[in-house]
């Protein structure tokens, strides 16, 4: 379940937990268009939309990153037993993703650095197990960094006794990281060494972040949900129905493809599904996204 890829010195490897049938595209993005689809049907036909069920497809999987440095997992996916209330095939996983994280050879006390672009459900899930009586940290000896403006939002949340976005996910993936002294509440200058830094990147969630990473003049963009589907990259102004806030996730999504087009910069996004990495390339005026293939 580990695809691996280079960028510079950084290894790359995609674990994925797993690969479903999701929303229907129009349900996702409220303002796609019927014309919008049948434009772009030729490629997003049976790869991103299933073409049975209207349904689009969706990735859920992490990105392992061994720099010269550490060890690094960035957004840590659904997780299992999580009791969730918004999909089914989140609720009560039960996925061998530390099986799959062996076979590319890393184990839980491996990692030194556990990253999360935003403190959803999906991307939070296997910071934490469990142990039959209580949620520890998965990965015993990493730091779990966290955006300071994000995680403030939910702890005002939770204590509130709201559970809207983050369903439940605070309390069982968050709260016993904080508890156990492994969370690393971060604000918006933050860089981990020379080859990874963040990029605020607010909309989908409040304090969401993207992650940047370079290695010997090669560079790469992790861009959690600030890009959930690639239809958004020839559509940048889709927002989804699960965006907080949909003007400013619209802004920072055009902003980024329009910043990153024609770079060379490597796209790594949360939820494409394989072969999931690709190049923005701007073409009169519009925007594509090149996949770089079978990985
Ligand atoms: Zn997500």
């Amino acid at each position: 379940m580990g695809k691996a890829l280079k960028l510079g010195n950084i290894e790359i490897s995609i674990v994925t937990e797993y690969v479903t049938l999701f929303e229907k595209l129009e349900t996702f993005l409220p303002d796609l268009k019927p014309e919008m689809v049948q434009q772009q049907r030729h490629w997003l036909e049976p790869r991103f939309l299933d073409p049975v069920t209207g349904r689009s497809i969706f990735s859920f999987h992490m990105y392992l990153l061994k720099t010269t440095y550490h060890t690094v997992l960035i957004d840590t996916c659904v997780g299992n037993h999580k009791s969730r209330k918004s999909f089914d095939h989140w609720h009560l996983r039960n996925t061998p993703v530390l099986d799959y994280l062996a076979t590319v050879g890393v184990r839980p006390e491996d990692v030194d650095y556990v990253m999360c672009t935003h403190l959803h459900a999906d991307h939070v899930g296997w910071n934490t197990v469990w142990t039959g009586t209580k949620w520890v940290p998965t990965f015993p000896r990493a730091k779990y960094v966290f955006a300071k403006k994000e995680w403030e939002v939910l702890q005002t949340r939770s204590q509130a006794g709201k559970k809207l976005y983050d369903d439940g996910c605070y309390e069982d993936s968050i709260l016993p990281i904080i508890e156990a002294g492994q969370a690393l509440l971060i604000d918006d200058d933050f860089n981990l060494d020379d080859s990874i830094w963040i990029e605020p990147s607010p909309g989908h969630s409040p304090g969401h972040v993207c992650f940047h990473v370079e290695s010997k003049q090669a560079s790469g963009l992790l861009t959690g949900d600030m890009i959930h589907h690639p239809i958004q990259i020839t559509y940048p102004d889709l927002a989804t129905a699960f965006c907080q806030d949909k003007k400013l996730s619209t802004h920072t999504r055009r902003r980024f493809i329009e910043q990153y087009a024609d770079t060379g910069t490597l796209i790594l996004p949360a939820h494409f599904p394989d072969p999931t990495v690709g190049y923005i390339r701007s073409e009169q005026a519009k925007f594509l996204f090149d996949f770089l293939g079978k990985l």
